[in-house]
């Protein structure tokens, strides 16, 4: 019964997608992790604030297993609602400037929940072809037609607007910063069409939180267009340091998806320990700017390096910096020799990426001391040159 599931999986491996799991066997500071038995520096994280190992954020969820056990013990609207997770999401609407939020056990179960609770089989929606696959599986379980633009195309996503018949419920969704490119939605011209077009806009800031923003709440608060953003969407497992997605927005649009977001309903409340991390990590988000100007500054420079170089880090402008390979062989080999050199980063090819765009994609963190990044990047550079990508 599982042969034709092994054919399969053969065949994965003679493209050179097969993906296999590698153990972490030790969690190091400055960024760095122990894998078979060598330590490398980590550049394939998403702990981009260094907080997933924070002292604080530890004793913070110690102290929240203390006070209300591991687990919250039954979903949020049957008896999981603690008086934690009131205050936590009461702390995250400040956060982000809107009336009200909830948050989901996961940014996945997150984005399942919203798209398929306000969208149907009736409806449409116009989604970025770059924008992260559970948003694509949360389209999926909705029903909706789906109009999928060109990565930052919008002059075809005003084509696809005009086309619409009204009457039909809209919904314009897109990553705001891109996880496989690192760079940004065109956020001030997507809210001008969604406006013009009477349609929804959510954005999904799961690589933006805490990085982006004055107070760190993410490109919308970048861009002073908070409240022109219908769904703001995001995640406290990257920048901050755990688990747990969110959803934020006007009070009647809360109340809705408790309502009516299944992956909300009918799972169980995300687990006290976590809701004290998340708690603390928006705290230290607010209160330590200095860690997002950091991981700024030094992604700014870490690119414009490789760019030098004659990499091709694509339209990368965050802490995501991709350099393009092309193909998937190549990219593999090229993440195996900067294994070899000490540094992890991730291969990324298709489906995660189109076909013929397999790259390699460094995440930086607050946690890599200047000198690591300044060595890291000279190791790219030499192992590019020595594979033919960097003049
Ligand atoms: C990581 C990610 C998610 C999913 O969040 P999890 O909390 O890891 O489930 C959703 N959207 C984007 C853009 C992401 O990068």
């Amino acid at each position: 019964m599982f042969e034709q599931l092994a054919q399969e999986l053969a065949v994965l491996e003679a493209q050179a997608l097969r993906r296999r799991l590698q153990v972490v066997e030790e969690v190091l500071s400055g960024g760095r992790v122990r894998v078979a038995g060598r330590v490398l520096l980590n550049l394939s994280a998403n702990d981009y604030l260094g907080l997933a190992q924070d002292p604080r954020l530890i004793a913070a969820a110690q102290a929240a297993a203390s006070r209300w056990g591991v687990g919250a013990g039954a979903s949020r609207l049957v008896v999981g609602h603690l008086a934690l997770h009131e205050a936590v999401e009461a702390q995250l609407a400040t956060f982000k400037g809107t009336e009200s939020a909830v948050i989901f056990s996961t940014g996945y179960m997150a984005n399942l929940g919203v798209i398929s609770a306000l969208m149907g089989p009736k409806d449409v929606i116009f989604s970025d072809k770059l924008n992260h696959a559970s948003i694509m599986d949360g389209i999926k379980l909705s029903g909706a037609t789906l109009q999928r633009f060109p990565h930052r195309d919008l002059d075809r996503l005003e084509k696809f607007l005009q086309k619409t018949p009204g009457g039909k419920k809209r919904l314009i969704v897109s990553d705001s910063v891109f996880s496989v490119d690192g760079d940004l939605a065109l956020l001030t011209d997507l809210v001008n069409l969604k406006e013009r077009y009477g349609a929804w806009l959510m954005i999904d800031e799961a690589h933006a939180t805490g990085v982006l923003g004055e107070r760190g709440a993410g490109l919308a608060q970048a861009l002073g267009l908070t409240e022109r953003v219908d769904i703001h969407m995001g995640t406290f497992s990257k920048a901050l340091g755990s688990l747990g997605g969110y959803v934020a927005g006007e009070r009647r649009l809360i109340d809705y998806l408790h309502n009516r977001a299944r992956s909300f309903i009918y799972s169980t409340a995300l687990p006290p320990p976590v809701l004290g991390a998340i708690g603390q990590a928006l705290e230290i988000v607010l209160k330590e700017p200095e860690r997002r100007a950091y991981l700024l500054q030094e992604a700014e420079g870490f690119r414009l390096g490789l760019k030098k170089a004659g990499l091709d880090t694509l339209r990368s402008e965050t802490q995501i910096v991709p350099v393009l390979v092309g193909d998937n062989g190549r990219t593999l080999d090229f993440a195996a020799r900067l294994k070899d050199q000490g540094l992890m980063a991730v291969a990324l090819r298709p489906p995660t990426v189109p076909p013929g765009k397999a790259r390699v994609r460094f995440s930086l963190s607050a946690a890599h001391s200047p000198e690591d990044l300044a060595q890291a990047r000279q190791t790219i550079i030499k192992v590019a040159r020595q594979m033919g990508l960097a003049s």
